[in-house]
């Protein structure tokens, strides 16, 4: 046997890709590319009515859009069906498992009756050791796994650590219903199996599964893969995550304007830390990644901090990527921007131009775009209440005796403009902040915005000038 590493992340596409789900790809993916193996990707779409084919979109379009790129082809569950099917046969012909007749009524009545003595419910065997010649014939059954009575099933888990199940309190499982479908405890056991799969990653609402699972694999006579569980995500309040919390799907990330660097940097150290080390290179993820430093208590999501990240993100991104991303991310705003913005390549070079200033004010990409509104503003220009009131007859008249003097520039550059205005306050006496602020507002419609010289210099001659001229008296 190969000693390659496998792990598979493996949703079940009832909905769409959530953070809790994106970190245990990530953690997937993370461990695999670490011991130089594989990820693969297993859509658990055996629930028919609940599966649908948009979900399976948005999932794989949201580990794309991660970066958490699986190998090899998509296995879909359902259709290993038939595979599930031979493997509870072969089941059943070691003595493994066995048919059972019992009615939906008297499993009602077990039911009942485990209520009324307060313990668990649970199959009581009754089928286990009848003989196939009582089998009633109008009753159509289900084969159940003949599961070990007495003893414990042990997990060695990599995150829970000892984890162990007095065998009596686990019932004999269903592995086929009475009409020929697999259930998913089985169909996850095979297709691990038949996956190679050395080792699970998953949330620890499966733990419980682990159990069954392994006693299906002990019946198979098949390794059992390594395990970790790892606890869910809380919201920063320590409750169970909501929506409130941030239990959105990942390309709700994406319309808030994460940058998926910044997701994924976010993700790794929601539950994973490797001393105070904040922020992670996917070189450094991959190389620092293992599960002895998973925690074991509910991480904690905290927008406030995802936003930090993201900001720390932009503000050391590239500029043109910047402008790639911002442009792919447009139609995944749910909110669309005021301006119809129409990325030509001259307001691309534009972007670009404006963009150290722009990513150190923004902390999401909305905020960015925002930030670069201006540019994409056509004459004469809105402005917001807080520019409208800084643009009043004193500051206008100061426009007014600017625009000659911007008019003789001849390098339009940020520096000459700058030596204009400061050439400007120190003949007049008047303070820097009294003309920069009135050309800002006259320029962008803002009170706030990059640099005012780089901004007049971005928008080029023609525009910087025009929009001036809009705002000026005594021009
Ligand atoms: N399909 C399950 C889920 O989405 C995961 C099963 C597993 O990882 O074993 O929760």
């Amino acid at each position: 046997m190969s000693d390659e590493v496998v792990t598979r992340f493996a949703p079940s596409p009832t909905g769409f890709l959530h953070i809790g789900g994106a970190r245990t790809a990530l953690f997937n993916w993370l461990f695999a590319r670490h011991a130089g193996g594989r990820m693969l990707l297993r859509i658990e779409d055996t629930d028919r009515e609940r599966s649908t084919d948009a979900a399976i979109a948005a999932i794989l379009d949201g580990l794309s859009w991660l970066g958490l790129q699986w190998d090899g082809d998509v296995i879909y569950q359902f259709q290993r069906a038939e595979r599930h099917r031979e493997v509870v046969y072969s089941l059943l012909e070691k003595g493994h498992a066995y048919h059972c007749y019992a009615t939906p009524q008297e499993l009602e009545e077990m039911r009942e009756l485990a209520r009324k003595e307060g313990r668990p419910p649970r199959y009581d065997g009754r089928w286990r050791d009848r003989p196939a010649s009582e089998a009633p014939s109008d009753v159509k059954p289900v084969v159940r796994l003949k599961a070990p009575r007495d003893g414990e099933t042990v997990l060695d888990d990599k995150v829970q650590g000892r984890v162990t199940w007095a065998n009596k309190d686990l019932d004999d499982l269903v592995l086929l219903r009475s009409d020929g479908t697999p259930t998913y405890m089985l169909a996850v056991v095979v297709d691990d199996h038949d996956m190679g799969v050395t080792q699970i990653i998953r949330g620890d609402d499966h733990l419980t599964n682990a159990a069954r699972q392994m006693q299906i694999y002990q019946a198979l006579g098949w390794q059992v893969p390594s395990m970790a569980h790892i606890p869910l995500i809380h919201g920063a309040d320590g409750a169970k995550l909501s929506k409130r919390h941030g239990a959105l799907g990942v390309d709700a990330y994406r319309g808030m304007g994460y940058l998926p660097e910044a997701l994924r940097n976010y993700l790794v150290r929601l539950g994973w830390s490797q001393g105070d080390k904040e922020f992670f290179s996917t070189e450094e993820m991959i190389a620092a990644f293992d599960l002895a430093n998973v925690g074991r208590s509910p991480a904690r999501f905290d927008f406030a901090k995802l936003e930090n990240m993201n900001g720390h993100y932009l503000r050391h991104a590239d500029d043109a990527y910047l402008v790639e991303t911002l442009t792919a991310t447009l139609p995944h705003l749910p909110n669309k921007p005021v301006l119809p913005l129409e990325f030509t390549p001259e307001r691309k070079a534009q972007l670009l131009a404006a963009m150290p200033g722009l990513k150190e004010r923004a902390k999401t990409l909305v905020e960015l775009l925002d930030g670069a509104q201006f540019l994409f503003a056509k004459r004469p220009l809105m402005l917001d209440a807080k520019a409208q009131a800084l643009l009043d007859d004193k500051a206008r008249e100061h426009i007014g005796a600017l625009l000659p003097l911007f008019t003789a520039c001849a390098e339009w550059k940020a520096e000459p403009l700058e030596a204009i205005v400061r050439g400007y306050v120190a003949e007049t006496g008047v303070k820097l902040g009294q003309v920069a602020q009135p050309l800002r507002a006259a320029l962008t419609g803002r009170a706030t915005s990059p640099g005012i010289f780089d901004v007049l210099e971005v928008l080029g001659r023609e525009e910087g000038l025009g929009r001036l001229l809009d705002q000026a008296s005594g021009a």
